[in-house]
Parts: C-alpha cells; sequence; structure tokens
C-alpha cells in the first residue's frame, strides 16, 4: 500500500531538529528519515535514523502507540539561514514533513532560565521563573496543550508577580512569580500536559517535584466564631477590657464562610484566629456542617481550660479535622496559672490527658502544643 506520511517538525534550530514522523496506512512501521539541506549543487543530509522515538504527547493526542518521534543533532551548528532550509523528509521519499504552526527554533538547553512550577490544577498553574542572565527583565510564558499539529497556545502571560519567598531565597528580587486562571477549566488529562515554555524558547519551566495539582487560590481562611475568651491572660495581644459578654456566630455566617473552604489547603480554614472557639456552644454542629471532604482543611487553637466531657474529644477525634492547637506556657502550676489568668491546671491536665487518650485510638489527628 502507498505510504501515507503523517508528522511535523516541531523544533528546527541551528543545531537540531525534532519531530516526528509516521505512516497512517502502516501504523507499526518505525520509518527511517533523513534531515537535509538543500544546497545550489548538491543537497547534504545532515543527519538520518528511525523514527521510532516514544512520545507522550503523541498517544495523548490520539497518535496511534505515540512510538514515532525523533530528534537529530548536527555538529557543526548551521548558520540561521541554512537553518530556515533544512527539512526532514522519510527516507528514498520526495515528501517532505511540515513544520509545525508553533515551530521553535532556538537551541535546546541554552535558555538561561530557572524556575519551576509549583502549582497546577485544572483551573490554574502557579510558579516562578527568572531570567539569570537579566535579573530585571520580566519573562513571558506561554501555557500551551500538545495537539496532533503541535502545541495550542491556550493563554500567553508575564511572570511579575511579587513573592517574597523568592527574594528572601536569594532567586533574584521576588517579581518573578506568576498566578494564572484558565480561562476555561482544564480536563486531568490537559492539566497533566499543560506546557510552561518561556516565551520565544525551547525552555520549558520544570514541575516541582513537589507540585500541588489542588486549586487553592486562597492561603488561608481565619475564622473566630465567638469574640472571648475564657481566660484573661496578661500577656494577651487581644484587649478583653471592654468585652462584657460572649457573642457566637450564627450558622448562616458560617455557611457563608464555607463557600471559601474547597479554596485552601489543608489546616488552613481557621476556625479561632484570637478567640476561644470551644466557647461556641455549637462548635461541634458547625464541625459536622462542613462536607467529609473538607473537615481535613480544620483547625483551631484551644487553651484546654474549659472542663470537657468524653463525649466532646470523641466526637473531635472522629470530625476527620486536620490539627488543633494546644496552648500552654508551663507545666509548672504556678507559672501555668499566673500566665492562663482564670485557668486551673488540674481542669487543664485532665482535659490533656483524655484529650490524649482519646486521639490516641483515633489514626491520623494532630495534636500541636504551643508552648
Ligand atoms: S487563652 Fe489566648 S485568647 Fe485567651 S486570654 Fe489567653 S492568650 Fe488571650
Amino acid at each position: 500500500m502507498t505510504p501515507l506520511y503523517q508528522g511535523y517538525v516541531d523544533e528546527r534550530s541551528i543545531a537540531h531538529v525534532k519531530g516526528w514522523l509516521r505512516d497512517v496506512n502502516d501504523a507499526n512501521a518505525r520509518l527511517a528519515y533523513e534531515v537535509v539541506l538543500p544546497g545550489d549543487e548538491a543537497e547534504r543530509v545532515l543527519a538520518s535514523g528511525r523514527a521510532d522515538g516514544f512520545s507522550e504527547i503523541l498517544v495523548q493526542v490520539g497518535v496511534g502507540d505515540g512510538g514515532y518521534a525523533f530528534e537529530a543533532h548536527f555538529n557543526p551548528p548551521l548558520s540561521e539561514a541554512e537553518r530556515e532550509l533544512v527539512y526532514v523528509r522519510p527516507q528514498g521519499a520526495a515528501h517532505r514533513l511540515e513544520l509545525a504552526p508553533n515551530l521553535r527554533t532556538d537551541p535546546p538547553g541554552q535558555g538561561p532560565y530557572q524556575g519551576f512550577v509549583d502549582a497546577c490544577s485544572t483551573r490554574h498553574v502557579a510558579g516562578w521563573v527568572r531570567d539569570l542572565a537579566d535579573g530585571a527583565r520580566r519573562v513571558v510564558i506561554d501555557l500551551l496543550l500538545p495537539g496532533a499539529g503541535g502545541e495550542v497556545l491556550l493563554q500567553r502571560h508575564v511572570a511579575a508577580q511579587t513573592n517574597d519567598m523568592l527574594r528572601k531565597a536569594g532567586l533574584g528580587d521576588g517579581q518573578n512569580a506568576f498566578f494564572v486562571l484558565f480561562d476555561r477549566e482544564l480536563s486531568e488529562v490537559e492539566r497533566e500536559a499543560l506546557i510552561v515554555r518561556v516565551h520565544g524558547s525551547a525552555h520549558v519551566v520544570e514541575r516541582s517535584p513537589r507540585l500541588n495539582r489542588k486549586f487553592h487560590p486562597l492561603q488561608c481562611v481565619r475564622l473566630d466564631i465567638v469574640n472571648n475568651c475564657n481566660l484573661r491572660c496578661p500577656f494577651c495581644v487581644y484587649d478583653y477590657t471592654e468585652t462584657f459578654r460572649t457573642n457566637v456566630m450564627e450558622e448562616a455566617t458560617f455557611q457563608a464562610a464555607l463557600r471559601l473552604i474547597p479554596y485552601v489547603p489543608d489546616g488552613n480554614f481557621w476556625l479561632s484566629c484570637l478567640h476561644e472557639a470551644t466557647l461556641h456552644p455549637r462548635l461541634m454542629e458547625f464541625i459536622a456542617l462542613v462536607p467529609r471532604e473538607y473537615r481535613r482543611k480544620l483547625f483551631f487553637t484551644t487553651n484546654l481550660a474549659k472542663r470537657q466531657k468524653r463525649e466532646f474529644f470523641e466526637a473531635l477525634a472522629g470530625s476527620g479535622l486536620d490539627h488543633i492547637n494546644i496552648s500552654l506556657e508551663s507545666f509548672d502550676k504556678d507559672v501555668y496559672e499566673r500566665m492562663r489568668k482564670g485557668a486551673r491546671q488540674g481542669i487543664f491536665l485532665e482535659n490533656l490527658a483524655l484529650l490524649l487518650e482519646v486521639f490516641g485510638q483515633t489514626s491520623g489527628r494532630r495534636v500541636f502544643a504551643i508552648i
């Protein structure tokens, strides 16, 4: 059967070509190819080989078993004018492979860039990238999805957001971060295939080994479900002198705040920020209002000074929350009761023993002490 050639040259630089080639009429064949530089008098074959390399991207876009990729390098490098003439053909055939619409022409591995994709969900991508040769330059990134005819541009963005952690880590001036919301929600396959490439370059921004695949545009949600504390510690950052009664959050307010819970990382939806959450008579009911899959995002701090029943700790241990913090200054009774004004150490220790016993029987719950 007459071969029906299909393929593209995806990259063509002064030093290499890269692409894929197959015969649609014989999907099992691995075709030989030649890289050709035409000349005035005679053509020159710069490289040749077999297009049998595996490409996950080809599989994802439905090109057979994906085993049709090729990559060839030549040395010494060509001039840019010569590069423009280079083509790839199946060996012994007149067919010339088409150039991909997003053909890249810079040599691989020569981009002076540094960065990582730190998060990539179906709704966003975030990370940082900087130009090592020019720290003041803001790098433009292309978000690309592989397609049968080459990479398809999804969005273009300038990596110029502030991330002070980068500066503190000595990674430039800290103005190299990016956080891009996609115009449409991607499928999970697309999320895995997404390429973040420095615009006009072959440099692909690497995915962090600790890549976060969840959509967490909010770092933290901090609530106080009450406005009061049962203690009056002398060092407290909050002035309770004008607080004469305990106001509690209403369920409707809590439900409204819960709309944000999908968007925070685990342990970062706080039920207490300044005050004592256990003063809310419906604390456990509020926790039960949180959909089970989001309970691991919950956290609160308690002074553990209010006597609690075993059932309270059992409900807490079985609730699915991420962790709780316990505040204490000292196991010395005098110091504790002076610093935790209004608390009795005996009650605190009873609570603590009960909590540790109950939590010890329930795997996966975490307790931290703030001392
Ligand atoms: S337990 Fe915490 S919130 Fe309450 S008075 Fe002491 S420091 Fe302030």
